[in-house]
């Protein structure tokens, strides 16, 4: 028994009595203890609290108590979003031994669908990074190619999902720290529309950005997810108010007559070949399929990168003050109050954390505010503007989610640019909130995934999946990495 399927066909299993929950999480577990050791996906795995939620799984299934799609599914999560009782770190030292008093409100809605909560996935430093190297733990390695990473900033959890050590997991995205791992690890991840999941509990880093999304083996079991932990949650005044759409109306109903824009600022020359290869064929194939396509262009994507790189750090200088040796986490005693804050941050914090928190207070001091925070937000307002006019002639955006494949470990760490610029795809949906996701649909020569990205308009959910899932089908991806020593 592997616990390398999809979250739908073991859901099924468990209520035709051929699987149980236990087994299933026995079966993660064993995943997670045969890996471990050379992917480093988990920060905490939470043996003992995943059995026991198992068993009730079980149990309440026995007696006829069916919570939904994800009752007894074991699922792993982002080690920034809080877990009561259990350690909380988003991989800084500064949180090291941090015990929540409550859990997240994604936690929550999970707990009630009677999903079984594996562990914490390992995350750059407060989520900033694209590659998990910026973790105080050490870094998480890639299934397919242990000497590369795994993207990040959610690599841990995406990781999790490609070797089977959880049916799916949750991540957070940002600037793309869902879809970029997804991308490079071969499997489905996606960025609701702003505001359509709960923050509450989600360790902040730029409040206007993150929203947190699924990880999974297909689209539908994301659908899944999603439908677990999305809807109006009054403690987030950003949350949506009123009812979620529809996220499986679209699934099964194909391509035909659904309008495709092809992005031509992400057909860029600096792409890889094998990942422009891959795309064109997938669209020149849904255009076989029935969707009408035509090029899109969206001037302002040019700029979006430079944009999110001073307003995410803006806002994360902000976010991070509270973390003072006095409120949260761990203390460096000082001679006086300012200089045990000064050690505590110095000590606590790693480079590219005090890099982003430099560099947002510095955009946002007197004197430099219109020049690069002021204009920022005016790039984000042209980016939201872009694409809305563009969503009056298409259904849906597409394009690579990441111009390369997975990269080898420090390949990228000296120079923070060459980092930043893996997000150059990804970052256009964060600026304008939209929800967007990243579907597997090939390797490389070398034998790395490639990921498809599909964008729909502002709750345009059921359309999202609905494209992505006919995406899924065309591609027919259904190779695993071979690691050694994991299940098959
Ligand atoms: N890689 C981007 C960054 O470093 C995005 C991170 C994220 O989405 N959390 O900011």
């Amino acid at each position: 028994m592997s616990a390398r399927q999809t979250i739908r066909r073991a859901a099924a299993a468990m209520r035709d009595g051929s699987l149980t929950s236990v087994e299933l999480t026995r079966a993660a577990l064993k995943a997670a203890s045969m890996t471990e050791s050379q992917v480093h996906a988990y920060l905490t795995l939470d043996t003992e609290g995943a059995l026991q939620a198992a068993e009730m799984a079980d149990s309440e299934l026995g007696a006829g108590d069916d919570r939904g799609p994800l009752h007894g599914i074991p699922i792993a999560l982002k080690d920034n979003m809080v877990t009561k009782g259990i350690e909380t770190t988003c991989s800084s030292r500064i949180l090291s031994g941090y015990v929540p008093p409550y859990s997240a409100t994604v936690v929550e809605r999970l707990e009630e669908g009677g999903a079984v909560i594996t562990g914490k996935t390992n995350l750059d430093e407060f989520a900033m990074g694209s590659s998990t190297e910026h973790s105080a733990f050490g870094p998480t390695r890639n299934p397919w190619d242990t000497d590369r990473v795994p993207g990040g900033s959610s690599g841990g959890s995406a990781v999790t999902v490609a070797v089977g050590s959880a049916l799916g997991a949750l991540g957070s995205d940002t600037g793309g720290s869902v879809r970029q791992p997804a991308s490079l690890t071969g499997v489905v991840g996606m960025k609701p529309t702003y505001g359509l999941v709960s923050r509450y509990g989600l360790i902040p880093f730029a409040s206007s950005l993150d929203q947190i999304g699924p990880f999974t083996r297909t689209v539908a079991d994301a659908v899944d997810v999603l439908s677990v932990i999305a809807g109006h949650d009054p403690h987030d005044a950003t949350s949506i108010p009123g009812s979620v759409p529809n996220l499986d109306a679209g699934l099964g109903r194909g391509l035909d007559g659904v309008k495709v824009g092809v992005v031509s600022e992400m057909q860029r020359d600096e792409t890889e070949p094998a990942v422009r290869g891959a795309v064109a064929n997938i669209i020149e194939q849904m255009e076989a399929n029935g969707a009408k396509v035509q090029e899109v262009s969206l001037p302002s994507f040019e700029y979006a990168l430079s944009a999110y790189y001073l307003i995410a750090p803006a806002e994360a200088s902000a976010n991070l003050a509270r973390f003072d040796g006095v409120r949260y986490g761990n203390r460096v005693d000082g001679a006086n109050v300012a200089d045990m804050m000064s050690k505590t941050r110095a000590d606590g914090f790693g480079a590219e954390v005090i890099r982003r928190i430099l560099l947002g207070t510095y955009a946002l001091s007197a004197g430099h505010f219109d020049a690069f925070y002021g204009q920022a937000l005016k790039v984000r307002s042209l980016v939201r503007r872009d694409l809305d006019a563009a969503y009056e002639d298409v259904d849906v955006l597409v394009g690579p989610t990441s111009p390369t494949t997975a990269f080898e470990l420090g390949a990228k760490t000296a120079d923070p640019l060459t980092m930043y610029l893996t997000d150059v795809f990804t970052i256009p949906a964060n600026l304008s909130g939209h929800p967007a996701i990243s579907v597997p649909v090939g390797l490389d020569e070398a034998g790395l995934p490639i990921g498809f990205q599909v964008m729909a308009p502002a709750l345009g959910e059921p359309t999202l999946f609905q494209v992505a899932e006919a995406v899924e089908s065309i591609a027919a991806f259904d190779q695993e990495p071979e690691l050694a020593g994991s299940l098959a």
